[in-house]
C-alpha cells in the first residue's frame, strides 16, 4: 500500500502536520492538477512537489537553474531514504548515463534536472521513455523578463504541457507580485490553474532598519551584540563593497566570505560551499548569492545598502530564519542611498516606462524605510495581505517619535531653490546643509553662499538632522536629483504646496547616533534564539559535535543530516528510548533507524563514534 501525502509527511519527513496551503496544493497534484505556488522564502515549498512525487507513481520531474545547489538537494533526500538523483552539466557522461537508466528503470522517486538540460533532445527523449509522476517548475519567477533572475531557457518549458499534457505541472516561487504572477501562468502556460497563495508572513523574522551613518562599524556592532559566532548573510550593492565589508569583518574576528559574479566560478563555488557546510559562516555578497539556498540556520540576513525593490528586499530577508528560530533583518539606509538610487534610475538604459517602474519600486522600497508604522504591515501590504501591527519590528518594539517638520522643510527647499540658478556647479548634500547651519566653509565663501538669505536659517539642528529631513524629502519626493545638472537637487511639483503651507510634513526623527550600538530592539532575538536551559544546552553541545562529525563522514552540511531545532528538541526532551524520538519534528523513519541509537547515547553522555 503507498503511503497517503500525511502519512509521507510524517514517516519520510517526519514532520507533524502541514502548514498553511501544503495540504491543498498537495492534495490538488496528487489529483493530477495543475498549480502555480507562491510562498515566500522559507515557506515551505519544496515539499509541495516532493510528497506529491513520493504519493504518485513514477519520477518527479524538478526543473531548478541552481546546479550548484542539486548535489545538496539530492543528499538531503537520500538521508531521508527518498530515491533522488540530479541531471546537470557537472556530471561526466558515465555518471549520466546511469541517471537516465535508473530513471527509465523506474528507480527514481524524484530528477533534479537543469532547464538547458531537460530541453535537449537527449533528454526529452530519455524522459519519453519513462514515467513521470509530475514536472515542478521551481524558482518560475526566472521566466519573468523583468525579473533579475531571468532565465531565457525557462521560455522553452510551454513544451512540458505540449508533449505531456496529462502530466501535472507546479510553478513555485518567492516572487508574488500580481504582475510576475500573471506573467509566470501566460508565459508557462497555465492559464486556468489555480493560484495557491500563501500568506507571506514570517513571524520569527525580526526586521530593522536604521539610519546609516559609518556602516561597516554599524554592521561588526550589530553582528557583535547580537549574533556572534551565527551565520548570516550580508547584502551590498557592487562588488568592489562585497570585497571590502568582508575583509574588515575578517579583520575584526568575523569569518567573512566574499560572493559576487566577479569572482571565477571555482571560488564562487567553494565560498559556497564553505558557507553551508562551516558554522557560524557570513557570506557578504551581492544579489548573485542566495536564490535556492535553503540552509535553514541563517540568523540574520543584514542589507548595508538599499534594496531596489521591496520585493528583492523580501526574497532577500526571507532566507534567514527557515529553521522557524528567532533571525533578524537588518538594513542601514541613509541620504546617500537614495540619491545614489534615484540617480541610477535615471542614468539607467531603458525607456522612461521603464525607469518609471523602476522609480515606483524604489519608492515603495523607500516607504518601508521611512514608515512610523508596523514594518511588517507595510511589507505585507505590498503582497495585498492585510495583518495586525506585528510587535516584532523595530517600530512595533520603540514607536518613532514624529514632528512637525514643514518648516525645515520650507528652509530646505528655499536653498535649493537659490542654488539651482547656479545648476552648473555639483553642489551636494554636504554643501546644502553647510549653508542652512551656516558653516562659512571655502567653497561657500568661494561662491559668496554665505550672502544668501537662507545662510544659517537652520542653526538650530544638528547635521544628523539635517540629513534626516534631506532625506526624508527626497524619498517622499518633494525633491529631486537633477541630472542634466550634475546631480544637483532640484525642486518637484509637490514642493511647491510645502514652500506655501499648504502641506504638513510630519517627518521621523532622527536618533542621535543611538543606532550605533546595540539598542534595546535587538540582543533579545539571540538570547530567545540559542539559549536553552544549561543541562540541555549541554546535550545541545554534544549532539551538535556529533552532528559534525558525521556530516563530515557524509561529505553533507551538518542540516542535511539533522536540523538545529531537531537537535534542540531532543536536548530538551532528552529521550531515553527509540520511543520517545517518536514526534520530535525532523525525525522520520529513516533517520530514527540511521541515528536513533546515536542520538540516545549522545543525550546520554555515553560516547558515540
Ligand atoms: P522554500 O519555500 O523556501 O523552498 P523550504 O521548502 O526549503 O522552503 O522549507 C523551509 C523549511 O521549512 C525547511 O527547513 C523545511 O524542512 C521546513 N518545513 C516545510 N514544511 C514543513 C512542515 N509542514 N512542518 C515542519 N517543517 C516544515
Ligand atoms: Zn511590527
Amino acid at each position: 500500500m503507498p503511503l497517503s501525502s500525511l502519512e509521507t509527511l510524517q514517516q519520510v519527513f517526519g514532520y507533524e502536520a502541514f502548514r498553511g496551503e501544503q495540504q491543498a496544493i498537495i492534495d490538488h497534484v496528487v489529483d493530477g492538477g495543475d498549480a502555480l505556488v507562491l510562498m515566500p522564502t522559507g515557506g515551505g515549498k519544496s515539499l509541495c512537489y516532493q510528497i506529491p512525487a513520493l504519493v504518485r507513481p513514477g519520477t518527479g520531474i524538478v526543473i531548478s537553474p541552481l546546479i550548484a545547489l542539486m548535489q545538496d538537494q539530492v543528499d538531503a533526500l537520500t538521508e531521508l531514504g527518498v530515491r533522488a538523483a540530479y541531471l546537470n552539466s557537472s556530471q561526466d557522461w558515465r555518471e549520466a548515463r546511469e541517471v537516465e537508466r535508473a530513471f527509465v528503470a523506474g528507480e527514481l522517486d524524484l530528477l533534479y534536472v537543469a532547464p538547458e538540460r531537460l530541453l535537449t533532445d537527449r533528454c526529452m527523449d530519455m524522459l519519453s521513455q519513462g514515467r513521470i509522476a509530475l514536472f515542478a517548475i521551481d524558482e518560475a519567477h526566472c521566466v519573468s523578463q523583468w525579473g533579475h533572475d531571468f532565465r531565457p531557457e525557462y521560455l522553452g518549458l510551454s513544451v512540458l504541457h505540449e508533449k505531456w499534457p496529462g502530466i501535472p505541472r507546479l510553478a513555485l516561487t518567492a516572487t508574488a507580485t500580481s504582475a510576475t504572477r500573471s506573467e509566470i501562468a501566460e508565459r508557462l502556460d497555465l492559464n486556468g490553474a489555480p493560484h495557491f497563495v500563501a500568506s507571506f508572513d514570517r513571524p520569527n523574522i525580526r526586521y530593522r532598519i536604521i539610519e546609516k551613518n559609518e556602516v561597516r562599524r554599524q554592521l561588526l556592532a550589530f553582528i557583535q551584540a547580537e549574533h556572534e559566532g551565527d551565520c548570516g548573510i550580508v547584502y551590498c550593492l557592487s562588488r568592489a563593497r562585497v570585497e571590502e565589508t568582508a575583509n574588515y569583518l575578517c579583520e575584526h574576528g568575523i569569518p567573512a566570505l566574499p560572493y559576487h559574479a566577479g569572482l571565477s566560478q571555482a571560488v564562487r563555488a567553494d565560498n559556497q560551499s564553505r558557507f553551508l557546510r562551516e558554522e557560524g559562516r557570513v557570506m557578504v555578497a551581492t544579489i548573485a548569492f542566495g536564490m535556492g539556498v535553503n540552509k535553514p540556520d541563517v540568523r540574520f540576513v543584514a542589507h548595508i545598502d538599499l534594496p531596489k525593490s521591496v520585493e528583492g528586499y523580501y526574497q532577500e530577508t526571507g532566507r534567514a530564519g527557515r529553521d522557524s528560530l528567532p533571525a533578524t533583518a537588518w538594513l542601514a539606509y541613509g541620504l546617500q542611498d537614495v540619491v545614489q538610487q534615484r540617480r541610477m534610475i535615471s542614468e539607467s538604459a531603458g525607456d522612461e516606462s521603464f525607469k518609471r517602474r523602476l522609480g515606483a519600486q524604489l519608492d515603495a522600497m523607500l516607504g518601508l524605510c521611512e514608515t512610523v508604522s508596523c514594518r511588517r504591515q507595510r511589507l505585507l501590504a505590498y503582497f495585498d495581505q492585510a495583518i495586525q501591527p506585528c510587535g516584532n519590528c523595530d517600530t512595533c518594539l520603540e514607536p518613532p517619535e514624529a514632528w512637525d517638520g514643514t518648516v525645515a522643510a520650507q528652509k530646505i527647499l528655499s536653498a535649493v531653490y537659490r542654488l539651482w540658478r547656479e545648476r552648473g556647479q555639483r553642489f551636494g548634500a554636504g554643501h546644502l546643509i553647510d549653508i542652512l547651519r551656516g558653516k562659512p566653509t571655502d567653497r561657500i565663501k568661494e561662491y559668496g553662499h554665505d550672502t544668501l538669505s537662507v545662510f544659517g536659517v537652520g542653526a538650530d539642528l544638528s547635521e544628523n538632522a539635517w540629513r534626516g529631513v534631506l532625506r526624508q524629502l527626497l524619498a517622499n519626493s518633494f525633491l529631486a536629483v537633477d541630472h542634466e545638472g550634475y546631480g544637483t537637487l532640484t525642486l518637484t511639483e509637490s514642493s511647491r504646496a510645502v514652500l506655501k503651507g499648504e502641506h504638513t510634513l510630519m517627518l521621523r526623527r532622527e536618533s542621535e547616533k543611538k543606532s550605533r550600538s546595540s539598542r534595546s530592539t535587538g540582543g533579545r532575538s539571540k538570547e530567545s534564539a540559542v539559549l536553552l536551559p544549561p543541562e540541555a544546552q549541554q546535550r545541545f553541545e554534544l549532539l551538535r559535535t556529533w552532528r559534525a562529525e558525521v556530516a563530515r563522514n557524509h561529505g553533507v552540511p551538518a542540516y542535511v543530516i539533522f536540523h538545529d531545532a531537531t537537535l534542540r528538541e531532543v536536548a530538551l526532551e532528552s529521550p531515553q528510548t527509540l520511543d520517545d524520538l517518536d514526534g520530535i519534528t525532523g525525525i522520520g523513519v529513516r533517520k530514527r533507524e540511521a541515528y536513533g541509537e546515536e542520538l540516545l547515547r549522545c543525550v546520554a553522555g555515553l560516547p558515540v563514534l
